[in-house]
């Protein structure tokens, strides 16, 4: 075929910028976001810029400072990174959709591998969505560089003049559309800047300037001025101080030194090895106050063949737990992204809790192309064999204390092994059911002393906890070959099945619990998954060949009678009770007090 023509699309700026200032971003508040993440990476350059020795000298204290002013109006995000030349301003910020991050970080990347937030070169414009003007005040790190002032109304005309600014950095000043005026309240921008910024690894502080009050104002009655100071949650310094000077000079307000606002230390990114478990136990409470404190957690941290860092924890659940809500925080580059990892993690992991950061989830992108996407597919396997990892190292190291919370881990575990195949495969060998059997001795310590005087104690020896004793599946079948080759007698509910338990129990025949509320569906899972063995419910299947051994008379130990009058004493036992019923053939006695005729356990076929 000819080519008949080929050329190049255009844009008419026109029509694009008002698309990008109003569809970029569901929600208007993200722009405090993009221009925090802005700030953090201007700081991230110039401590790498520094680091290459391109500038000379102490490049101070890294801040950013948010100042409400709330005489003009404006909100003005101000740090001490790197600043713009002329050039600079007309290259990254007036070419909309360019980024500086991709040159930059192949310029400088010898000097350290600071993660850019910055990517497609959008962000800056977000700040149009709330603001009628913008202004850029910065100036370069640049020798002799000379300050520069920009200004735009949000159409596509913009000016350029010189400042006077002299601290090297940037202060981006929005004046606030009228509908938009909620972000000069300070709680809003705390809120803001905890929920996307908390994490952020320089400190973000908050100044606000208030009008002056008015020196008309006429002196309150006694009762109505203390109303109001028990108001004002954040009393400040200046309303304990001497209340007649601020009644004298009202136009004078104290300063207040600005306050440090987000909580700066990304737990996730520190080195496992350098945190104690009250450190995570820290965090965990910091992320979720009044919570009961978890019962294990995962410190997940990779870079290759992607990046992810995070905590994750096991809660407690609680019976109000919704399971299939994610309770994960989804970070980028420390930036908060999401409250929820859904897309991210296998369903079977949404009721952990904690943080997962990775710079390789692609953000600012639609929900059905995150489930499509092979990284994030990815990662989401990674986390669900870390968190397998984790389980089966508690098993090994710390047996006792994965029993204790075996309740609730357990959950997690079943939960996962129906949902998940390869993590029913890595967790198979540490899938455990409480039995009847009983342990010969509980807890038997063992301590090792080390060569450095050190007293290790053995806790994995005991598979008992508080007189309940679990085993996995296969060390069940393994240990009653003997006696009844690849059969499993379970029990759903000790209370109602109490008789039949003992009947078991008394014939020496060791019987699972699978009492908890996924166990119904886990029951049947098992049936289908270890098709080789027969599962029997105690109440459902009394065995005949197992009946048939009956004959010997073996003397039970508790009891000191033979099993067959034991199993007498049951049965009458059990007819005591109303509710009970037992397929069994002729027991017809009115009076259950009196010893049962003989009992004949019917085949399978001719029973009901
Ligand atoms: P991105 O952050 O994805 O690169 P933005 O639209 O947020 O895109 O910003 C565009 C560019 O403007 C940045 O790459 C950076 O070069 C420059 N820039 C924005 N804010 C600042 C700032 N506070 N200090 C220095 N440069 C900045
Ligand atoms: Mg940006």
């Amino acid at each position: 075929t000819t080519i008949l023509e080929q050329g190049n699309i255009s844009i008419h700026t026109e029509n694009i910028f008002p698309i990008i200032k109003k569809w970029l971003y569901s929600d208007h508040e993200i722009f405090m976001r993009e221009l925090i993440s802005n700030a953090v990476d201007a700081i991230k350059k110039v401590s790498m810029v520094s680091r290459s020795g391109e500038l000379q000298g102490d490049i101070g204290e890294p801040e950013i400072l948010i100042t409400i002013d709330k005489v003009k109006k404006t909100l003005s995000i101000t740090d001490t990174g790197i600043g713009m030349t002329a050039e600079e301003v007309k290259k990254y910020i007036t070419q909309v959709a360019f980024s500086s991050a991709e040159e930059f970080v192949d310029k400088y990347k010898a000097a350290g591998d600071e993660q850019i937030i910055g990517h497609f070169g959008l962000g800056f414009y977000s700040s149009f969505m709330v603001a009628s003007q913008v202004e850029i005040d910065t100036l370069s790190y640049r020798e002799g560089a000379q300050a520069v002032h920009w200004t735009c109304d949000g159409s596509t005309s913009f000016t350029i003049s010189d400042s006077d600014r002299t601290t090297r950095g940037t202060t981006i000043t929005l004046t606030l559309q009228e509908e938009e005026q909620e972000y000069l309240e300070d709680y809003r921008i705390r809120t803001l800047v905890k929920t996307y910024c908390d994490f952020m690894p320089f400190p973000i502080k908050l100044e606000v300037i208030e009008p002056p009050k008015p020196a008309t104002e006429a002196p309150k009655a006694d009762g109505e001025a203390e109303a109001e100071k028990a108001d004002d949650a954040s009393a400040e310094a200046s309303d304990t101080a001497d209340t007649s000077a601020e009644t004298t000079t009202p136009e004078v307000e104290v300063a207040k030194p600005p306050e440090q606002i987000n909580k700066q230390k990304a737990l996730w990114k520190e080195s496992p090895s350098s945190l104690t478990d009250e450190d995570y136990l820290e965090f965990y409470r910091y992320l979720y106050p009044y919570q009961e404190d978890p019962l294990l957690w995962v410190h997940l941290n990779t870079d290759y063949p992607f990046v992810v860092n995070g905590i994750l924890y096991f809660p407690k659940l609680k019976p109000d737990v919704d399971v299939t809500k994610s309770s994960v925080k989804l970070f980028c580059n420390q930036v908060f992204v999401s409250d929820n990892c859904e897309e991210v993690i296998p369903r079977f992991l949404l009721p952990l809790r904690g943080v997962i950061d990775s710079s390789d989830i692609p953000l600012n992108v639609s929900r059905s192309f995150l489930q499509a996407d092979r990284t994030v597919k990815q990662i989401g396997n990674y986390v669900a064999k870390k968190v397998g990892d984790r389980l089966k190292e508690q098993y090994r190291d710390d047996r006792q204390a994965y029993i204790k919370s075996w309740e609730d881990l357990g959950t997690f575990v079943k939960f996962g092994s129906m949902n998940d195949d390869k993590f029913k495969k890595q967790v198979e060998d540490i899938l455990i059911f409480r039995t009847s059997l009983v342990e010969q001795s509980e807890a038997p310590k063992v301590e090792v002393e080390t060569a450095d005087g050190d007293v290790w104690t053995d806790k994995k020896s005991s598979n008992t906890v508080d007189g309940r004793t679990y085993t996995t599946l296969q060390e069940y079948l393994d240990r009653n070959k003997e006696q009844h080759e690849n059969r499993v007698f379970y029990c759903t509910d000790e209370v109602t099945q109490a008789t039949y338990v003992n009947l078991y129990k008394g014939r020496g025949i060791e019987v699972l619990f699978l009492d908890s509320f996924i166990d119904s569906h886990f029951a049947t899972f098992l049936e289908q998954e270890y098709r080789e063995v027969k599962f029997a419910r105690v109440d459902a299947d009394l065995d005949d060949s197992l009946i048939e051994k009956d004959k010997s008379e073996v003397i039970d130990p508790t009891t000191n009678k033979t099993f067959s009058d034991r199993i007498k004493d049951i049965f009458t036992g059990a007819l005591s009770k109303p509710k009970l019923t037992i397929r069994t053939e002729s027991i017809k006695s009115d009076d259950p007090a009196s010893a049962p005729p003989a009992m004949v356990l019917l085949p399978e076929e001719q029973r009901r």
